[in-house]
């Protein structure tokens, strides 16, 4: 009896699958058939009672010239200048920039409004028309989701990339499993499924991509779930959670420095020819790397100094809860405070070689209960798990993006279609 559940069970889901993807169909020529008459419309105005000019502020522009160019007349100019200076400070438009003129149709071509895109969202009007006004205003910002989905050939950032999808989304992905997969050992055919969020500006401008919301990840035959979730309403933390809830992050990142080479371990009878084979204990773990290159804070946690002392040269320590902080040494520069709360991954400062060393590295010093220990040896404890008061709700939110992760499908892969193409274009060269 059991053996019928699985296979109604399974009709179930690609049934649900199907049907959601017709709705979109649906939705889709919806669309198309309310479609409105188009406006021309930007920043608010309707550009065909204009001429448009469309620019980016130049190297040696400046408003004064721009609207004397314009045919506005100087002490206009000077009252903007002055009357607006908290809503538009003219020295501040920046090179780069861009920004509209919208002049008369008539033969004076004189403008009639200024419009300074502050930023790829906010922009400011200035309407020159009659009394002067000035007022900010904001670009529509769109969001899109969108489902992305591949098997791996040779490596993921190509499986992605050829889908036309940004670099960041791969990026993204590989900071979902820094923990729970190991990505330079990715094997052919592992798969995965993405939905994340596209920005888009005024509905056609896009604007990067958003974090991922949920992935899956097949890892050698292993498969994982990922799920955006905030742990903590109060310091706004996201993290990723797997099905069952347990968080995909680890309280300790391996080592602080992305690409670096453990140059010397933790080592209590360490001895040195230097020193005439004295014992010189060595109660860190150091990382060779690059001058310049940035220090990540291995955990979450409060920054208790950030200061310049001895052999120690310029260093950092975090506390990171009752049992453990950790420390980094030899720094270039700090990048953070006493006092900050840090993020895990968070850039602290760089390496350098500050105090006693003989060479760029950062030592990476591990406390636990007061006590410096080898980290490489410890069981690094699990990241903070889900509060069980939010478990509840979480598992209800997840519901539906399990169910659309489970009906995305893989693209089929290209390689079978392009050796078709080989074997025709084989046999249309065969006769020669
Ligand atoms: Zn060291």
């Amino acid at each position: 009896m059991q053996k019928y559940w699985g296979v109604l069970l399974a009709l179930t889901v690609i049934a649900s699958c199907k049907d959601a993807g017709s709705e979109k169909k649906d939705i889709a020529q919806n669309l198309k058939v309310i479609e409105a008459p188009e406006v021309n419309e930007r920043f608010g105005f309707n550009l065909d009672e204009f001429n448009v000019k469309l620019d980016t502020v130049r190297y040696g522009d400046s408003f004064g010239e721009l609207m004397q160019d314009n045919k506005v007349d100087y002490p206009k100019v000077l009252a903007i200048s002055e009357n607006f200076k908290d809503s538009f400070d003219v020295r501040k438009i920046r090179v780069g920039r861009p920004y509209a003129i919208l002049q008369s149709k008539d033969t004076t071509a004189q403008a009639q409004v200024f419009i300074y895109e502050n930023d790829p969202i906010n922009y400011t009007v200035i309407d020159l028309r009659d009394s002067v006004k000035v007022y900010r205003d904001k670009n529509k910002v769109k969001f899109v989701q969108r489902e992305v989905s591949g098997v791996i050939e040779s490596s993921l950032s190509e499986a992605i990339l050829e889908q036309g999808v940004d670099y960041n989304v791969t990026h993204n992905l590989a900071n979902v499993y820094a923990w729970t997969i190991d990505f330079s050992r990715l094997q052919k055919n592992d798969k995965f499924k993405i939905i994340y969020n596209e920005k888009f500006i005024n509905d056609t401008v896009y604007a990067g991509a958003e974090p991922i919301e949920a992935a899956f990840f097949e890892h050698n035959g292993k498969p994982i779930y990922a799920f955006a979730y905030e742990n903590d309403s109060l310091k706004s933390l996201v993290d990723y959670f797997d099905e069952n809830a347990n968080n995909l992050r680890r309280t300790f990142l391996r080592m602080p420095v992305e690409y670096g080479r453990l140059s010397s371990r933790y080592n209590l009878k360490r001895r040195i020819k230097y020193y005439g084979y004295k014992l010189r204990p060595h109660k860190g773990t150091d990382y060779a790397a690059p001058i310049g290159t940035p220090i990540m804070a291995t955990a979450d946690g409060t920054v208790v100094e950030s200061t310049r002392r001895g052999g120690n040269g310029k260093y950092v320590k975090i506390r990171h809860n009752g049992t453990y902080s950790t420390q980094y040494l030899h720094m270039k520069a700090q990048k953070v405070k006493k006092g900050e709360f840090v993020r895990q991954g968070d850039v602290i400062g760089w390496v350098g070689m500050t105090g006693n060393t003989g060479g760029p590295h950062v030592c990476y010093r591990f406390w636990k209960n007061g006590k410096q220990v080898d980290p490489l040896k410890e069981e690094l404890p699990q990241a903070e798990p889900l509060h069980d008061s939010l478990k509840e709700e979480y598992f209800a939110y997840i519901s539906t993006y399990k169910e659309q992760l489970d009906c995305i499908i893989y693209p089929k892969v290209l390689i079978e279609e392009e050796d078709e193409d080989l074997l025709t274009l084989n046999q249309e060269n065969g006769t020669k």
